[in-house]
This record gives structure tokens, C-alpha cells and sequence, in this order.
């Protein structure tokens, strides 16, 4: 469970209506887009069905990108204007415990969004966000939905993608990115063509990956490559699917 927003901790749709209210002031400030209201809906009517609350197999999937964003050379994490409303803190925490980049990344681009949500993160803490140079293309998407940064995303050999749509996700794995998802469902592209995809709310999932990523953080390579190789991500959404059909709300 999620702290804030004047929602009391025990209304049983809890964590949903914190993200709502954190997409709608997201709205009101410029940061996230009216279509970012009806993907935070889509993925509240999953985070109901899953009984608002992270699977074992979810955990794990946290567990295995934390390794995987330890093992990286270079990792990226990819914000959004959901995202950046939603765990502004919580995303810059991961990039600090990991040394990943932040870099804003648009379905809508438009120039104000992306210096809002670079601003946004600034005010809570990041030191450097890219994404505003756009000075590199993912092959295999139309214009503006293909403008990432050369030296941040197109150099990234992992990536974390919360909330992606599945187009632009599958044109990342296309080039050959270890990518993260973030996604409640489990059907989605997005979380279906992740090497991790993390069935579970953004507001539980990313603290959770940096949990275990401060966890691990002395490790050695052959104990995060052995929790990389464990993880199977066709079984994690087959779990996240039973647990849905189980109809066991928590
Ligand atoms: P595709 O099948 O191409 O991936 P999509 O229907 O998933 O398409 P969108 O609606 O753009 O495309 O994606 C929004 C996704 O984000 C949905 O899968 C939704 O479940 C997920 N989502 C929304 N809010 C959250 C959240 N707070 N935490 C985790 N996932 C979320
Ligand atoms: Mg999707």
C-alpha cells in the first residue's frame, strides 16, 4: 500500500485513488496528457482485478530488473507524463540507486510537455534529464513517437519502460534492448514483448525495484546474472493472468 494524498489507508481501493488524483493534478499541471487519464484507467480496472497489491511473481519481476539495471553498462529510464505525475520521487531514487539516466519520452511530444515533466523531475531531485536534445530515432515508428536522445536512450543497452505503449516497446526490443515494463496487464504489448515485464502498479513497482536493487547492490555479477537467467517472464504473466481469473481480490 501507498502512502498520501488524503486517502484513507484503509479505503479498500486505496492505491487506485491515489493514482487517480495524481493523474488529475498531473492533467492540471501540464505534465500529463488527456490520454494519460484513459491509460490510468485501463490499468485501474487491472489493479482492481489483482487485488491492488504486488504478486509474488511480480516481486520477483522487480527483483530481476533491479539485477538487470545493476548488470547494465548503460541504463536508461524511460518517464512519461503518467509516470512522472505519479512517482516523480520514486523514479529519481531508482536512477540514483542505479545510476541510470532519466529521459523524458512522449507518445503526445509537444515541446511544453516535455520541458514540463523535465522541470517537474528537476523539483524532485534529478540532476540531469534527457530527452529534450532528440537527436536519435527508434527504427520502425513514425516521427515524433521514434525522437529519442543518442547519447540516452539509442545508447541504452537496458531500459526501463513504465506505462509504454506497445508499439514503441516492441520497436525497443526490436534493437535489441533488455527492456523493462512496468504494466498492469498482462496481456498488453508492452508487458508481452519485455524481456521483465512487472505486472503491478507503478506506485508499488518502482519503489520495489529499488528496494532490491539497494538490496543488492553488493552483489557480484555471477549472483545477478544467476537472478537474470532465473527469471521467466512467460511464467510471470501466466501468473499475473491466473491471479486475475482466480477472482481472489485481496
Ligand atoms: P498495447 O497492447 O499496445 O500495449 P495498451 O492498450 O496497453 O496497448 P495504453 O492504453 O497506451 O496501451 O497503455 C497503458 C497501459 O498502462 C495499460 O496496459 C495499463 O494497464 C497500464 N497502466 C496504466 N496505469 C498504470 C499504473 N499506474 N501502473 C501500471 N500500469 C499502468
Ligand atoms: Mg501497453
Amino acid at each position: 500500500m501507498v502512502e498520501g494524498d488524503d486517502v484513507p489507508a484503509d479505503h479498500p481501493r486505496h492505491d487506485s485513488l491515489v493514482t487517480r488524483h495524481r493523474i488529475e493534478a498531473g492533467v492540471d499541471a501540464g505534465i500529463t496528457s488527456k490520454q494519460g487519464l484513459i491509460a490510468e484507467g485501463r490499468g485501474e480496472a487491472f489493479d482492481y482485478l489483482l487485488g491492488e497489491r504486488t504478486l509474488p511473481s511480480a516481486d520477483d519481476a522487480a527483483r530481476a530488473a533491479a539485477a538487470h539495471l545493476l548488470l547494465a553498462r548503460h541504463p536508461v529510464i524511460s518517464v512519461n507524463g503518467n509516470a512522472a505525475a505519479l512517482v516523480p520521487d520514486e523514479l529519481v531514487a531508482l536512477a540514483d540507486a542505479v545510476g541510470a539516466d532519466l529521459e523524458v519520452n512522449l507518445f503526445n511530444r509537444t515541446d511544453e510537455r516535455m520541458q514540463a515533466i523535465a522541470d517537474h523531475l528537476r523539483e524532485h531531485g534529478a540532476s540531469e534529464v534527457k530527452g529534450l536534445a532528440a537527436d536519435a530515432r527508434i527504427p520502425g515508428l513514425s516521427h515524433d513517437r521514434a525522437t529519442v536522445d543518442a547519447d540516452g536512450i539509442a545508447d541504452a543497452d537496458v531500459v526501463l519502460v513504465p506505462l509504454e505503449d506497445g508499439d514503441r516497446a516492441a520497436a525497443l526490443a526490436d534493437m535489441g534492448k533488455v527492456e523493462l515494463v512496468v504494466d498492469l496487464n498482462p496481456l498488453s504489448r508492452s508487458a508481452q514483448v519485455a524481456d521483465v515485464p512487472i505486472v503491478d502498479n507503478i506506485l508499488r513497482a518502482i519503489p520495489n525495484v529499488t528496494d532490491h536493487a539497494r538490496e543488492l547492490a553488493d552483489a557480484d555479477r555471477e549472483t545477478l546474472e544467476r537472478i537474470v537467467a532465473d527469471f521467466d517472464a512467460e511464467a510471470a504473466l501466466a501468473d499475473a493472468e491466473r491471479a486475475i481469473r482466480s477472482g481472489e481480490l485481496a
